[in-house]
C-alpha cells in the first residue's frame, strides 16, 4: 500500500519544532508536502490607507519562509512556495499531486477564518480530508477549564483559573528526517518588490537586528535566557525602552510561529530547575498568558474586536483628524516620550510595551482620535504584529475592551519621568534634545528663550510646540467617554427590558 500524502499548509507556524500537523502526519507514516502561500490580500491597503503588511514585517516574513525552506531541505524535504489565494492554490495542488488530506493550524480572526472556510468547501468537493489543529497558544483549547463561551471577561479570572486547573503540554518533538517531495515546481521566494513593497533597512539604533525564521528565533531564546542570563531579572527590566535585553523580544518570532510558546515554557522550566526560580521567571509566563487570553477572547467574541465600539460596544464619537494623526504617526507631537517611541516604530518596526501603552493612551485619551487608526498603523508597522494581541491591546487601552476599567489614561509626563528619569531614551531617538538637562528634557515647552538658545533647540523650529494641553485634553475626552459609556449602558438596559 502506498503511503498517504498530507499537504501541510504553513501559515503563522513557520517552524519544524513543536508542530502538531507535521508530527501527526509523520506518526501516521504519511508523506508530507509542505506549502506556504503569500496571500496577496495580506499585502493590500488597510481601511485608513496604510500598507496592511509594511516592509519591516514583510522582510521578516520572507526571511522566515526562506529559513523554513532551508530547515525542511536539511531534513530531506522542501517547501513549495506560491503567491496567490490558498483556497485556489491548495485545491490545484491537491489535484495535481493526488493529495489525500490537508492539515493546518487554525486561526482565530475573520479574514483568516474566511479563507479556511472557502478552502474547506473547495476541498470537500474534491473529497479530501481536512484536518485543522489549534496551536498558537501556550494552553491548548481542549485543556481550558471552561468552554470558549464561558471564558472570563477579566484577565485575572482567566489567568487564575487556567493556572489552577490546566497544564501546559510539552512541545511535539521535531522530525529527524522527512520524506522527499514528489516531482513538482517548487516556486521561488518572492521579493519585497513582488509584494509591492520597498526594502527599508533597520535604523542602526534598533533594539535588535531582528532576523526572521526559526533558526534566529531559537538563537534569541538561547541567547536571552541562557547566554545573557536575562530571565532572572525580567520582572525588574521589562518596562525598559532602551537596548536588546530589557525584555525578551520574542514577539516577532512568536507572531509568525517561528518560536512556539510551549518551547519557551519548557525552556523557562529548565532554567528554573538549573539556575533560579523567582518572580521574574514566572512573569515571562504571565505575559505569555496575556497573549493566550487575547486569542481566546477573540474566539469568544469574534469580529467585535474590530468594531469601533470594541468588545464593550461603547459608541464614542472618535475624531478622524488626519492632520493630528500624522503628527502622532511621525513623532512630532511635541511630547518627547511619544515622539521618541513613534519615531522608533517608524524606523525599526518595534516599540517597547511601555511605549505602546503610552502612545496608544495619548492618541485616544489626549487626542481623542479613533483607536482603529492607531491599531491599523501598528498593524502596518509592527514587526511582531499579531492580530489578537494588537487589536486586543488597542481595545483595552482605548477603554472599549471587555476588561477595561472605565476611562483610564497614562499621565504622559509622569510616565516619562518614571520610566526615563535621565532622558536617555528620548535623547537616543530625538538627538535635537541631547543638550537639554535631564530635569527639563521631558518638558521642552517650559524652556525659556535663553535656555532654548543655550541647549540648541528652538521650539517650533528644531522641535515642535506641544500639540495639546495634556490635562485639559484628558478632561475633555473623559467627559466624552463617560457620556458615551452611560448611553451605551442605557441602550443595553433598554434592550434587556424589551426582551
Ligand atoms: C497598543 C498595543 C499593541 C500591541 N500589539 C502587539 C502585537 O501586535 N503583537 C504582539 O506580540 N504584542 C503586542 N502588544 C503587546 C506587547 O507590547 C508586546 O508583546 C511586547 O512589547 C513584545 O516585546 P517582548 O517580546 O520583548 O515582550 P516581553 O515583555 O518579553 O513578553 C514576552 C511575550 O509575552 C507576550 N506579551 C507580553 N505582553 C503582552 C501583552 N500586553 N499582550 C499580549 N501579549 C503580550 C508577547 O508574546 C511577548 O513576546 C501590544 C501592546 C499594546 C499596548
Amino acid at each position: 500500500m502506498t503511503a498517504k500524502q498530507v499537504l501541510i499548509w504553513y501559515r503563522n507556524d513557520l517552524r519544524v519544532h513543536d508542530h502538531e500537523p507535521l508530527f501527526s502526519a509523520l506518526k501516521s507514516k504519511a508523506k508530507v508536502i509542505p506549502l506556504y502561500c503569500f496571500d496577496p490580500r495580506q499585502f493590500g491597503i488597510t481601511a485608513y490607507g496604510f500598507p496592511k503588511t509594511g516592509a519591516f514585517r514583510a522582510q521578516f516574513l520572507l526571511e522566515s519562509v526562506e529559513d523554513l525552506r532551508q530547515s525542511l531541505k536539511q531534513l530531506g524535504s522542501d517547501l513549495i512556495i506560491r503567491v496567490g489565494k490558498p483556497e485556489t492554490i491548495i485545491p490545484e495542488l491537491v489535484k495535481t499531486l493526488k493529495v489525500d488530506s490537508v492539515s493546518y493550524y487554525q486561526e482565530a480572526t475573520s479574514e483568516e477564518l474566511k479563507v479556511e472556510y472557502r478552502l474547506k468547501i473547495a476541498l470537500n468537493s474534491l473529497g479530501v480530508l481536512v484536518q485543522s489543529y489549534w496551536g498558537a497558544t501556550l494552553y491548548s483549547i481542549k485543556d481550558l477549564p471552561f468552554s470558549i463561551a464561558e471564558i472570563p471577561e477579566v484577565f485575572t479570572q482567566f489567568r487564575k483559573k487556567v493556572e489552577y486547573h490546566s497544564t501546559v503540554n510539552p512541545p511535539f518533538s521535531p522530525p529527524q528526517n522527512l520524506p522527499n517531495l514528489p516531482e513538482i515546481e517548487l516556486g521561488e521566494l518572492p521579493t519585497l518588490q513582488d509584494l509591492g513593497l520597498e526594502f527599508t533597512s533597520f535604523d542602526s539604533r534598533t533594539v535588535l537586528q531582528f532576523k526572521g525564521g526559526e533558526t534566529a528565533g531559537l538563537k534569541r531564546l538561547k541567547d536571552y535566557i541562557w547566554q545573557q542570563d536575562c530571565l532572572k531579572n525580567y520582572k525588574e527590566t521589562r518596562n525598559g525602552m532602551l537596548g536588546a535585553n530589557y525584555s525578551s523580544k520574542f514577539s516577532p518570532w512568536l507572531a509568525l510561529g517561528c518560536l512556539s510558546p510551549r518551547l519557551i515554557y519548557e525552556t523557562v522550566q529548565q532554567y528554573e530547575a538549573q539556575r533560579i526560580k523567582n518572580d521574574s521567571t514566572y512573569w515571562l509566563i504571565f505575559e505569555l498568558l496575556w497573549r493566550d487570553y487575547f486569542r481566546f477572547i477573540v474566539l469568544k467574541h469574534g469580529n467585535k474586536i474590530f468594531d469601533s465600539g470594541g468588545l464593550k460596544g461603547i459608541k464614542i464619537p472618535w475624531q478622524e483628524d488626519f492632520q493630528q494623526f500624522e503628527r502622532w504617526q511621525t513623532g512630532i507631537t511635541g511630547f518627547p516620550l511619544i515622539d521618541a517611541n513613534m519615531r522608533e516604530l517608524a524606523l525599526t518596526g518595534f516599540m517597547s510595551n511601555r511605549g505602546r501603552q503610552n502612545v496608544a493612551s495619548f492618541l485616544t485619551k489626549n487626542l481623542g482620535i479613533h483607536w482603529k487608526m492607531g491599531a491599523e498603523w501598528f498593524e502596518s508597522m509592527l514587526i511582531d504584529y499579531d492580530v489578537c494581541s494588537n487589536w486586543g491591546n488597542w481595545n483595552y487601552t482605548a477603554g472599549v475592551g471587555n476588561d477595561a476599567r472605565g476611562f483610564r489614561y497614562f499621565n504622559i509626563l509622569k510616565q516619562s519621568k518614571d520610566y526615563d528619569p535621565n532622558g536617555d531614551y528620548v535623547k537616543y531617538w530625538l538627538p535635537e534634545l541631547k543638550d537639554i538637562p535631564a530635569s527639563k528634557v521631558h518638558e521642552p515647552w517650559r524652556l525659556l528663550s535663553v535656555e532654548q538658545k543655550r541647549f540648541g533647540v528652538i521650539l517650533g523650529v528644531d522641535y515642535p510646540q506641544p500639540m495639546v494641553n495634556l490635562e485639559q485634553s484628558v478632561k475633555v475626552n473623559q467627559t466624552i467617554y463617560e457620556s458615551a459609556e452611560k448611553n451605551s449602558y442605557s441602550v443595553r438596559e433598554q434592550r434587556i427590558r424589551n426582551v
